[in-house]
């Protein structure tokens, strides 16, 4: 018998194919993708499973009843397509980063363009720090296909305060408790890539003190916004 016949787990399901669908959306609202690239996942609370766009489906098309449902392997376990092909990557990290409720990977033009260059994004303003605690890192350059791709993120991760990762002549992969942070971070990213590009045309950006950094990343996270959605 399917695990996703238990109710909890057919309802929490259901819930998450509403919100991974309509948070597509802001993929392309906020110009962050082209055709079908792109895709937001979240983890099923408490099972092993995630919710992704399926492969090869326009963003017009993606509607709550098209997603798919996979294990962390990316397995299909329910849906009438073929999950997304960065469905490994994410379902890796899902296994490996409990605090991870969400998973975003996008192919943004300023972000891709550090991604390119494999060059950090300096933490040259207040928002980075807020936003990143620090340097936007470069993660390895990894197959598509395998679990290349989920351990250079885990691994990247796990050496920063930083939700996104740019990996190395790819894109960048942002990571939160769900998957609205998750697109957030990839927007807002997608924002300080474009800032920092345009100030080193214009010469050096200067890098904020470490200490103010520390100070800034601290306040954001658990002083500013309403209590509870410290970071919304
Ligand atoms: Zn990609």
């Amino acid at each position: 018998m399917s695990i996703l016949t238990m109710p909890a787990v057919r309802e929490a399901v259901d819930a998450l194919r509403v919100s991974v669908a309509d948070l597509h959306a802001e993929l392309t609202r906020n110009s962050l993708v082209v055709w079908t690239a792109g895709n937001v996942s979240a983890r099923v609370p408490g099972e092993e499973l995630l919710v992704i766009k399926p492969s090869g489906v326009t963003y017009d098309q993606l509607t709550a009843d098209v997603m798919v449902v996979t294990d962390f392997e990316g397995r299909l376990v329910e849906g009438s397509h073929a999950p997304s092909s960065d469905t490994a990557a994410a379902g890796y990290v899902y296994a490996h980063l409990p605090e991870v409720g969400g998973v975003v990977h996008t192919h943004s033009t300023y972000a891709t363009a550090w991604c390119a260059r494999r060059e950090p994004i300096p933490c040259v303003l207040t928002m980075m720090a807020d936003e990143f605690g620090g340097d936007i890192p470069i993660g390895p350059f990894a197959m598509i296909g395998d679990d290349s791709i989920g351990r250079g993120l885990v691994q990247t991760l796990a050496g920063t305060r930083s939700k996104a990762v740019l990996m190395g002549g790819h894109g960048p992969f942002t990571v939160g408790p769900d998957a609205r942070a998750a697109v957030k971070t990839a927007v807002m990213l997608e924002d300080v890539a474009r800032t920092v590009h345009v100030a080193s045309q214009l010469g050096n950006p200067w890098r904020l003190d470490q200490a103010d950094i520390d100070r800034l990343y601290d306040r954001y996270q658990n002083v500013y916004g309403q209590k509870g959605t410290p970071t919304s």
